[in-house]
């Protein structure tokens, strides 16, 4: 069964969730307006429908986003995960550019995280461990001898509760799930709610809040891995990619920040002018070996603005296709993951195969293993503060 769009029904969501009668599903109706008071809705809508059942019973969800251009996103309540997501090129042909699978089955089996929301820590912690206020805590140790993206179960692989919103600037769903205390070993019982929204300007925004009851390391961020050409179109070497950013993590061979912030100039992570991917990705470096690639943390250029502004991180255009998507964060780094580890043992969406380097993430985040780098910008949520950032994805056409 689907939700009808909301935004033809032209009231707030918590007012009224109407069954789809038939037909309208999935678009909008011509002619509908807001009554008189009502706030302006966006032309973008959102409907819902059954997406697989886990293991245990449980139902989930897919949404379906689209906006007024057609742009679709599509999310599932499984991991948060992006499931799909349909830009124009530059002749108005959708694509999907994003990686995944086409059924539950897939995001159940192996994946490297494809589309999801990573949480509490995305990135590293080294050694699995940190201390806080005097106290050692043991996180689960998923990745050698450190933890990963939140560990064996982290926020990619639960079930959360979600709901359609719909806004002014545009239709989306809001996550919400409370991680207990304790879980994969992090102190307090975290409760975060987490904002999907397709604008009709061709974004997609991500906006995370999170509260504590104890002091705990957060650092949320989303795990897509983007394609312009196309999902399975081959590898993402000739995209050319900018990131603003003067400075880097260098890491060691675990891939843990050493604590230095490291200038891109005269290296291979200088992309501070478009560059594609692939012009040094094979280059006789030290760092690029320990990544097997680009799987670096860069620092954003922040300039004048605060802690809390959005600042541009990277900028992507594929020439083939036209197709550019820009990111803008609150977040003081960006991960940049050439997508080294794929190696064609994956088969998702349509029975393609994910090569190496078949896709790229931008992981807006804070610095990898914050909690041990006392330099690094503080990751610690403490009760009564408020987490709260945001990441938008504006895609465009080039002329
Ligand atoms: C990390 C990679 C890791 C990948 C998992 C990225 O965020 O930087 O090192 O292998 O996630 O797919």
């Amino acid at each position: 069964m689907k939700i009808r769009s909301l935004s033809a029904l032209g009231r707030a969501p918590t007012l009224a969730v109407a069954l789809c009668l038939a037909a309208a599903c999935g678009g909008r109706e011509e002619g509908s307006s807001p009554p008189p008071g009502a706030a302006p809705t966006s032309g973008a809508t959102v409907t819902q429908e059954p997406f697989g059942v886990m293991p245990d019973g449980d139902s989930v969800q897919v949404f379906t986003l689209t906006n007024a251009h057609g742009v679709q996103a599509r999310v599932i309540t499984y991991g948060a995960i992006l499931q799909s997501l349909k830009v124009p090129d530059r002749s108005g042909a959708l694509g999907d550019v994003v990686l995944g699978f086409d059924d539950l089955a897939g995001y159940l089996g192996e994946t490297p995280y494809f589309g999801a929301l990573i949480g509490r820590y995305g990135n590293r912690i080294g050694g699995a461990r940190f201390e806080l206020d005097g106290a050692s805590y043991v996180l689960a140790a998923n990745n050698g001898p450190n933890h990963l993206h939140g560990g064996v179960r982290g926020f990619d692989k639960v079930l959360w509760d979600a709901e359609p919103v719909q806004s002014g600037s545009g239709a989306g769903v809001v996550f919400r799930r409370t991680s207990p205390a304790g879980e994969e070993g992090y102190p307090g019982a975290l409760t975060v709610q987490v904002t999907y929204t397709l604008t009709d300007a061709d974004e997609l925004v991500f906006d995370y809040l999170a509260s504590t009851d104890a002091p705990t390391p957060v650092n949320l961020t989303q795990h897509s891995y983007f394609n312009l050409a196309g999902d399975g179109s081959g590898d993402v070497l000739e995209h050319l990619l900018t990131l603003n950013a003067s400075r880097y993590t260098p890491v060691d061979a675990g891939l843990i920040p050493t604590g230095e912030l490291a200038p891109v100039e005269g290296t291979p992570f200088d992309f501070r002018v478009p560059r594609a991917i692939g012009e040094r990705i094979g280059a006789d470096d030290e760092q690029i070996r320990r990544g097997g690639g680009y799987d670096h943390n860069f620092v954003l250029d922040r300039g004048e603005a605060g802690a809390d502004q959005m600042v541009l991180a990277a900028r992507v255009e594929e020439p083939t296709t036209g197709r550019s998507m820009e990111v803008h964060t609150t977040e003081p780094g960006v991960q940049f993951y050439s997508g080294n580890f794929l190696d064609g043992t994956l088969t998702g969406k349509g029975g393609v195969v994910y090569r190496r380097r078949y896709g790229f993430c931008l992981e807006t985040q804070h610095f990898p293993d914050s909690p041990n780098k006392p330099g690094f910008p503080s990751t610690i949520l403490r009760p009564g503060e408020e987490y709260r950032t945001r990441t938008v994805l504006e895609f465009g056409v080039l002329p």
